[in-house]
């Protein structure tokens, strides 16, 4: 074994080493993502028995799933959108697996979304981080740290008003910022999409979306425990469910970092 893994193995049994676990319960209470009623929208999850040590299977338990790709702390595919359609290499059974392992950069913004739940970073705000903790590295997973994840009412959590959800995000400049001056793998986000709740007017709608995807780059949503990882010196390990064509899936988002 090479020793870097031989020292990570020996790391991990230490606890000199921890693994961060980033992802929300997947369940029936999982809150999914509102669009304006023009658009089709996801599911919530659903749950089905199939057997449970009963006459339809006396000796295992099992369930049927139904639920949208991006429901619960999933993965965003530079597929699901128009920008990232045509990219090569752009869907949850065609990305390398060497592009779901990276270095994390945690922005730690709570203490300006918990004053504004409309918040949104700007590339000032990344240079002032990176004057801090260096800049930011190729291929690293930049994580919005908002404290969203701790909104545990699914009515916080998606905090919709009478004009529409409101929960922080990417000014459209940050995300230009990320996707074309760094080259990182993409975001991860603790609110319910990569977008901030009002970047439905924003001008483009969806700016991050829109620019990080069709920039070949990913997107995770719905994460938690952000607050447990350093600034830098966690990797992180997000890999989708290889889904035949998929835009995006739910999954297991893991940090290595220090303990
Ligand atoms: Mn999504």
């Amino acid at each position: 074994m090479s020793q870097l893994l031989s020292q990570l193995v020996a790391e991990l049994q230490a606890g000199t080493l921890k693994v961060v676990d980033l992802t929300q319960p997947l369940g029936p209470n999982t809150p999914v993502i509102g669009l304006p009623p023009i658009f089709a929208s996801s599911p919530g999850v659903t749950i089905e028995q199939i057997s449970r040590y009963d006459a339809p299977g006396p000796g295992w338990y099992w369930n049927t799933l139904q639920l949208g790709e991006h429901t619960g702390t999933h993965f965003d595919a530079p597929v699901h959108w128009v920008t990232g359609k045509d990219l090569p290499d752009n869907r949850c059974d065609t990305i390398p697996a060497r592009r779901f392992v990276g270095p994390a950069c945690v922005i730690d913004v709570s203490a300006d979304a918990a004053a504004d739940a409309d918040f949104l970073l700007t590339p000032e705000r990344i240079l002032a981080w990176e004057a801090e903790h260096g800049r930011i590295p190729t291929g690293a997973w930049v994580l919005l740290r908002t404290d969203w994840s701790k909104r545990t009412d699914p009515a916080a959590f998606l905090n919709v008003g009478a004009d529409g959800p409101h929960s922080p995000g990417f000014a459209k400049a940050a995300s230009e910022f990320l996707a074309s001056e760094r080259d990182i793998l993409g975001v991860g986000v603790e609110t319910v999409g990569t977008d901030a709740g009002q970047a439905g007017t924003f001008d483009p709608p969806f700016p991050n979306h829109t620019i990080m995807h069709g920039a070949g780059k990913f997107g995770l949503a719905s994460l938690c425990n952000l607050d447990q990882l350093p600034a830098t010196g966690a990797v992180v390990i997000a890999a989708p469910l290889k889904i035949v064509d998929g835009s995006g899936s739910p999954l297991r988002v893991l940090a290595i970092a220090p303990a």
